[in-house]
């Protein structure tokens, strides 16, 4: 039998694995999935037969291993965290930081909630009926590692996080609802369990059903986790997950940036092949991969684990 610190230690090495898979995935399905962007099915099948290789291109035009806004705004975001500890100004500065520094690709609504944060300070998005896109939910690997053991911190990050750029109800509920499949994948619960809380979602927001998956694809975060979920749920592996994804075309830097973070926490690292992570680009692998083993240490999780209190949780000190 092994000892139970032994125990401990090995069962902490799966979970900084899976948490580096989880961001890693992101960056992949962004940087696989930004090429065949606004392409339909059919249009992919005749310019790539099946889309299985990091190649850039694309409409951006990208090099091979560059990835897009999803994984640019989730290392802002981290970063902030990291610096500042959970501060939204700090988030939202960072974001300003990065439109300044003309980024490859914006979504408009991202736009106008960083551009309302500059002019006029604001750090929540009043409710628009318009906000359904996927913008907040492409964020959410780092709030899901940082408040992984924590599911009130984690809604309550989410949820901030989310409206500095949207605010309406499905994109709220998508982005809870990712934050909570990535925390039962890295705590390894099976699919079944991740099933059932889509299962929730579709009982809260019946138009998430997948069950007869119609192939739509677009920014719209229902047909965007409606692409992730169906995928997800009908392959058996990382690798399967991602390519069925990206082939949708669509919005597919964002659906292969969410299904990468879902997909990548519940496989691990070892099943993101390896092709993929050798054209990522370096710099980019290189800040994700600190970020994941940063933003897990600091969950309240592992704090419990190592027996260290957990500030995030103070409501007055969102000091980390
Ligand atoms: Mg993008």
């Amino acid at each position: 039998m092994a000892e139970p610190g032994r125990e401990k230690s090995s069962h902490r090495h799966t979970l900084y694995d899976r948490a580096r898979a989880c961001y890693l995935g992101l960056a992949v399905g962004d940087a696989l999935g930004a090429t065949t962007e606004f392409m339909t099915p059919g249009e992919i099948r005749a310019t790539h037969t099946i889309h299985k290789n990091i190649c850039g291109g694309g409409w951006l035009r990208l090099k091979p291993g560059q990835v897009t806004d999803d994984t640019e705004m989730s290392l802002a975001l981290g970063r902030a965290v990291l610096e500042r500890g959970w501060c939204l100004s700090g988030i939202a500065d960072n974001f300003v930081a990065w439109m300044r520094g003309k980024p490859v690709d914006i979504g408009a609504t991202c736009r106008r909630g960083i551009r309302s944060y500059l002019l006029k300070g604001q750090l929540e998005q009043p409710v628009n009926e318009w906000d359904a896109g996927n913008g907040a939910a492409m964020r959410m690997a780092p709030v899901a590692l940082l408040t992984l053991g924590d599911d009130v911190l984690l809604m309550r990050c989410a949820l901030e996080q989310a409206r500095l750029t949207h605010h309406h109800p499905l994109s709220d509920a998508a982005c809870i609802t990712i934050g909570r499949m990535i925390h039962h994948s890295l705590t390894g619960c099976d699919r079944f369990a991740l099933h059932a809380l889509t299962r929730d979602l579709v009982a809260d927001h019946p138009r998430f059903q997948f069950s007869r998956y119609d192939g739509q694809a677009s920014a719209y975060v229902v047909d965007t986790l409606r692409t992730v979920f169906h995928y997800f749920f009908t392959t058996g592996s990382f690798e399967e997950c991602l390519i069925g994804v990206v082939n949708q075309g669509g919005d597919a830097d964002t659906t292969g940036a969410i299904a990468g973070m879902i997909a990548g926490a519940f496989y691990g690292c070892d099943a993101i092949p390896r092709r993929w992570l050798k054209k990522l680009d370096p710099s980019i692998r290189e800040d994700v991969e600190e970020q994941a083993i940063r933003l897990i240490q600091l969950s309240p999780l592992v704090r419990r684990q190592i027996g260290d209190g957990h500030p995030l949780t103070q409501e007055k000190n969102h000091e980390i």
